[in-house]
């Protein structure tokens, strides 16, 4: 069982916020249980996390499933919250990389948050990130959507300021001057460049999909996928 778990996660891959995630933090996710967390409710956390910040934790995740849910219409995913408030823990179950959290979804879905993702916009985001997956499915969410819809799409619910389409407008000369970002279909060309480039793409992702967004849409888009029919055929 356990390898045919493990070949399952090498097939479908696993993709996270800004960053393709090597598979020892999927499959150590996987196994989140039988490592030495404590655990209330849908969160693990170690034990010298203090209790106000499980409280935090725990109220920041109730809201974002609130937010979240109502983008949606409903809450579907009932994803693991991983709290790694050491640098070697956020390395070990999340990510390589120093995001501040990422979503990392295979057999279930693992939101991993670090010592900087406690934050609503920034759970929420992760969070609508495993709503899409709930929805079409790892085959279809790793073959057929592009990054930058995904990113964009989970940015609908984050409203962190430096992301906002007001900045944008100010930053793109009122929309001229934006990144290609239709272009980026992976997280290898969505993540490539300097920072400020990168947040570039996030702005540039949240302004395309919103353009784009209303519920019906995002519905009927949701059945053409799983339909059978493309992306671009769907969107
Ligand atoms: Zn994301």
């Amino acid at each position: 069982m356990k390898k045919t778990l493990i070949t399952l996660v090498i097939i479908l891959g696993i993709s996270s916020v800004g960053h393709a995630i090597a598979l020892p933090q999927a499959t150590r996710c996987l196994f989140i249980d039988f490592y030495d967390f404590e655990k209330q409710e849908n969160l693990y956390y170690r034990d010298h996390v203090s209790a106000e910040t499980v409280a935090e934790l725990s109220g920041l995740i109730k809201l974002a499933e609130e937010r979240v849910g109502k983008f949606w219409g409903e809450k579907t995913t009932q994803p693991k919250f991983i709290y790694c408030d050491k640098e070697e823990d956020y390395r070990k179950f999340g990510s390589p990389f120093p995001t501040p959290a990422a979503a990392l979804m295979h057999i279930g879905s693992y939101i991993l948050i670090s010592k900087d993702g406690v934050d609503l916009d920034i759970i929420s985001h992760e969070l609508s990130h495993t709503e899409l997956f709930a929805r079409v499915g790892p085959i279809t969410r790793k073959f057929k959507i592009p990054v930058w819809f995904d990113e964009g799409l989970a940015m609908q619910v984050d409203h962190r300021s430096y992301y906002s389409i007001d900045t944008l407008k100010a930053l793109s000369n009122n929309f001229q001057k934006l990144p290609d970002v239709k272009k980026m279909v992976d997280y290898p060309s969505f993540g490539a460049g300097t920072r400020e480039e990168v947040m570039m793409n996030y702005r540039t992702a949240k302004y395309v999909v919103n353009q784009w967004y209303t519920p019906e849409k995002l519905d009927q888009f949701i059945d053409d996928l799983n339909d059978g029919k493309s992306f671009e055929e769907a969107y």
